[in-house]
């Protein structure tokens, strides 16, 4: 029998296609990146149809990419090898919330839209960490590559919230790793040996997560943007520390774009809740204080008149800061998403620029303070997908960005295979050797989104 026989005895003839019109969308996704083959696209609903396709994978050593929504850009859903591309979609339950001990359990393919609408209906009291990411992405996708959300800043980042995860590994084995492993709660990590390290940012080379528990926060009734403005970049390292050594933000970001001129400037964005109009108004203050004196209050003000349509803007959850990417009118969007230390801020901040001039880029930054401890710093380009030259530069800039990311001491966020290899080039050789360990007692054909974390 041929594989799609085999295939569409798994998983029903309806969910499998070798069909080139119904591949085309799986051959790429919406970065910069050119677009690669696809054999198949299965989209199973159980966990049991992700383990006999596995198991068949294996046996034939035919490549297995995971798909969640596939808007983490860089291609890393985009197969460098053909083969089967696993839409999770289907597997779409929520399968339990879990009120006094906070957490949401569900399937891999529960969307960021679905999850957050589930809760505002049914328990609104809670609320869990939303990338920026379209709603269509998924909760899963985005805790394995680390992802960060709008409540990041005051709680961690995303990867950080997982209780226990159900995962099929690439021989067709099923394991539950932390507190399900052992008892019916899916409620904590740990403590047992950590386990989810193994599958978070592997990119799917190690394992397809089909469950996942994730910890959910208190949702207070009350939000409030407050914005703060500067010219000065150097003084950005420092205000971060002054405000997050006052722990009362729900979130914190900077932005920064070349167009239009009035956006020309370094905002500071803070989020604060309160479940009184009182706890609010003490947490405003607290950080106008905190601003007055930085610098005897010369060089950062308080924004007292933020448009109306960009107070909403920001206090979305998401915030949709980024919408305004969209300058080459193309719909082409892919950032370096680098992860820096905050001293190194302004550093970034003027050699991204230079990039940006180099390649024709209008400048555009949205960078997420992660607790006190790093920042999440985005080099956006925006290009026309139409034009190919304009494409080639965006590609051209990315790897100039990625390659600034690692001489300034950051690590690049969530790099496509390109980035992955200029990391393992700078990487710690025992620590490559451990991956390749790590890899090939996991996955012993390789048949794991290949190309992705490979140790050549
Ligand atoms: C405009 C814009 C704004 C964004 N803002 C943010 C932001 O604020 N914060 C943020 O964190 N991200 C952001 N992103 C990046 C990204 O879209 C999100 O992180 C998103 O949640 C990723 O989820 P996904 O479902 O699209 O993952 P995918 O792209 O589908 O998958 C990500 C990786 O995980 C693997 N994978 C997926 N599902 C499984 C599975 N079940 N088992 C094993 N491996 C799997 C895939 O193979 C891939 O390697 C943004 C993207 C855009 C376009």
């Amino acid at each position: 029998m041929d594989i799609y026989k085999l295939l569409a005895n798994i998983v029903g003839k309806r969910y499998v296609s070798n069909n080139p019109a119904e591949l085309f969308i799986y051959s790429r996704d919406s970065g910069a990146q050119s677009p690669r083959i696809v054999d198949y696209v299965v989209l199973p609903k159980t966990t049991e149809e992700v383990r006999q396709v596995l198991i068949l994978a294996n046996e034939k050593k035919i490549p297995v990419t995971p798909l969640g929504g596939g808007m983490s850009l860089s291609a890393l859903v985009v197969p460098t090898r053909g083969g089967i591309v696993l839409d999770m979609k289907r597997m779409d339950q929520i399968l339990e919330i879990n009120e006094i001990n906070r957490y949401a359990l569900i399937e891999a393919g529960v969307s960021q839209g679905s999850l957050k609408t589930h809760l505002e209906k049914r328990h609104p009291r809670l609320q869990h960490s939303i990338p920026e990411a379209p709603p269509t992405v998924t909760v899963v996708g985005n805790v394995l590559i680390q992802g960060h959300g709008h409540i990041s800043p005051r709680y961690g980042i995303n990867s950080d919230m997982i209780n226990g995860m159900e995962i099929v590994l690439p021989t067709g084995d099923i394991c539950k790793i932390g507190s399900p492993s052992v008892g019916p709660y899916w409620f904590t990590r740990g403590p047992l040996p950590d386990l989810p390290g193994l599958f978070i940012g592997w990119f799917g080379t190690t394992g397809v997560v089909t469950k996942l528990s994730i910890k959910l926060y208190p949702k207070p009734r009350y939000r409030e943007v407050i914005t703060f403005v500067t010219d000065d970049i150097d003084i950005i390292p420092e205000a971060i520390f002054e405000t997050t050594q006052v722990d009362l933000l729900e979130d914190f970001f900077l932005i920064s774009q070349g167009k239009p001129v009035w956006m020309n400037r370094v905002f500071f964005v803070i989020i604060v809740a309160g479940h009184s109009e009182e706890e609010l108004e003490f947490k405003k203050n607290a950080y106008k204080n905190v601003f007055r004196e930085i610098q005897g209050g010369k060089v950062v003000t308080f924004v007292d008149d933020l448009h109306p349509a960009l107070r909403d803007r920001f206090l979305a959850v998401p915030p949709l800061a980024a919408l305004a990417a969209d300058f080459k009118k193309g719909g082409g969007f892919e950032y370096t998403g680098s992860i820096i230390p905050i001293d190194k801020v302004s550093e970034a901040w003027r050699k991204g620029m230079e990039i940006a001039r180099k390649y024709d880029m209008v400048y555009s930054y949205v960078h997420q303070i992660l607790g006190g401890h790093s920042i999440m710093f985005s080099y956006n380009y925006s290009f026309n997908r139409a034009d190919a030259e304009d494409a080639e530069r965006t590609r051209q800039a990315l790897e100039e960005s990625n390659k600034l990311t690692l001489d300034i001491g950051g690590m690049i966020w969530k790099g496509g295979v390109n980035a992955q290899r200029m990391t393992m080039d700078k990487m710690d050789a025992g620590t490559v050797e451990l991956i390749r360990k790590i890899k090939s007692a996991l996955d012993p054909n390789g048949i794991m989104n290949p190309g992705n974390w490979e140790v050549v």
